[in-house]
């Protein structure tokens, strides 16, 4: 088949969270399977060009916004050898000076939008490579549902490709004015359903997220329990009604992780690279040489030798991920004799100064430190390093660290919700899901300091009392599959489906 991927991220070229990595995972698994796969992005100013190979380009086509036409031109690359990737850029100019990927919030929806409407001019500008499928992804891509219908059916010499939608957090849904959907290219006034299916009765605006899922064929979300919590109106956030519309056009697929990528086996940033071949003891040996790589970084070194367990994190700071509940296990890091280590990228002064104070007191008390920045190589040496690896989301639509937790021999401890409740089963209450069938970690219910505190002592006191059981559940945990081979084929069942 030929797939188009459209997202505004993708790993490791143009990464912020989650959604990079799973353009990154699927894709490649998808290209593994023998489909032809294209991923469109941005042409943002950060790209990080090093892994891409330049194939050529596609000049001077002509996309319709802002009342006008415009010249937009693709570069097209492959990623390692196999994953094509076409950079769209338009004479508009905005993406090359952009300094994030991510900006200020109404910047981002006339910039979301006519990236997808430049991609969709980019697709008709060659005729001889329709794809069958438009995969599109979040509120910034989804308007795509609304360009592809008004084309296609305007245009009856060309099957119209069919376009899946998926949803990786409906906290955000790109709330706009209708007339900016006017600037980026949809006819209004000849596509009443297009208006319909825009309107947001909550916020009295478009709403593109709603536009993409009304519109899309097929809708998907990245774990089967955040499937069912976003019908409900606390998780749906507004969305739920349009969401069960779709009927047997919605489904719940649990994202995969990239084994080529996430392996502590062949992971290039890692002191000392491990598997669970080499037996529990050679692991934890692994896992403590990387320790003293991690706290050498961070400037810590005497940490190192007081060898207490290590509890991490790597994540947005954002509300999403359970701010509090971090904060309180930071703080309470001698009480329970640890060491602390958030790797977490901050996005507002609050926020970081909250966390600039935890990283000095945990120095202070020779117990940790939080970075607060984005790090490749730091993400990767703490999943190596740490015993216990934090998730306490207050919601979490699937949740990539707790995987890569797991195949890198961390427990994880996480909020039972969402995907969370798919890939972690608790030791001491265990109830399985349809992915994973024996305990691999601690899950808490109520996203309060009791019960997060409560998860943890009976970590800690496994950590320290059962070594056994700790070590055969770093077997447990190396040793599960969430590679992206049934996930992929899902989707393709998805794709093909008449
Ligand atoms: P979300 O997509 O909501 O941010 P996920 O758990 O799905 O959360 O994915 C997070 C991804 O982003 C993981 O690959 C994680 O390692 C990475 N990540 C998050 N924060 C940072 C950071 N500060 N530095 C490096 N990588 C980060």
């Amino acid at each position: 088949m030929r797939i188009i991927q459209v997202a505004s991220e993708m790993a490791p070229i143009a990464k912020v969270g989650g959604l990079a990595d799973v353009i990154m995972g699927l894709s490649r698994e998808l290209v593994w399977q023998g489909h032809e796969v294209a991923v469109a992005l941005p042409r943002y100013g950060v790209i990080d060009f090093s892994r891409l190979q330049f194939q050529g380009r596609v000049d001077n086509f002509q996309t319709y916004f802002g009342n006008e036409w415009h010249k937009a031109h693709a570069e097209h690359f492959l990623l390692d050898n196999s994953i094509r990737v076409a950079l769209i850029d338009t004479d508009w100019g905005k993406w090359r000076s952009k300094p994030s990927i991510y900006g200020q919030a109404h910047d981002d929806v006339s910039s979301f939008l006519q990236f997808s409407k430049a991609v969709m001019d980019w697709i008709l500008s060659l005729p001889q490579s329709i794809p069958d499928v438009i995969h599109i992804h979040d509120w910034q891509t989804a308007a795509l549902a609304a360009y592809v219908h008004e084309a296609f059916s305007q245009n009856a010499h060309y099957p119209k490709p069919k376009v899946v939608l998926t949803l990786h957090n409906l906290e955000y849904q790109g709330r706009t004015g209708f007339s900016d959907l006017e600037w980026g290219g949809l006819n209004l006034s000849f596509n009443p359903e297009a208006v319909a299916a825009a309107k947001d009765p909550q916020y009295d605006c478009a709403n593109l997220l709603k536009l993409g899922i009304a519109l899309a064929d097929e809708v998907t979300t990245v774990s089967p329990t955040y499937a069912k919590e976003i019908l409900a109106p606390i998780g749906g956030k507004g969305l739920e009604s349009v969401i069960a519309s779709k009927g047997s056009c919605f489904h719940g697929i649990l994202n995969g992780l990239d084994y080529s990528y996430w392996n502590p086996h062949i992971d290039p940033f890692l002191r000392q690279q491990y598997q669970p071949s080499d037996g529990v003891e050679s692991v934890l040996n692994a896992k403590e040489k990387n320790r003293e790589e991690l706290y050498s970084l961070l400037g810590i070194q005497d940490v190192a030798k007081a060898n207490r367990p290590l509890v991490s994190s790597v994540t947005r700071l954002v509300e999403q991920k359970g701010l509090h509940l971090i904060e309180s296990v930071l703080e309470n890091a001698e009480r329970y004799d640890m060491d602390c280590i958030i790797l977490g990228s901050a996005y507002d002064q609050a926020t970081l100064d909250r966390f600039r104070h935890l990283d000095h007191a945990l120095r202070t008390q020779k117990r940790g430190a939080v970075l607060l920045q984005n790090s490749e190589k730091i993400a990767h040496l703490i999943f190596a390093a740490s015993d216990i690896f934090l998730v306490p989301s207050l919601f979490e639509p699937c949740g990539l660290t707790q995987i890569i937790a797991l195949k890198y021999g961390t427990i994880p401890l996480v909020r039972r919700t969402g995907g969370l409740a798919d890939t972690v089963v608790d030791v001491d209450y265990p109830i399985v899901s349809e992915y994973v069938r024996e305990p691999n970690g601690f899950c808490f219910n109520d996203p309060d300091v009791g019960g997060i505190e409560s998860a943890l002592y009976r970590a800690l006191k496994m950590y320290r009392e059962g070594k056994d059981k700790w070590k055969g559940l770093i077997e447990t945990a190396m040793n599960l599959d969430f590679s992206w081979y049934r996930s992929a084929r899902q989707y393709l069942q998805l794709y093909k489906q008449q």
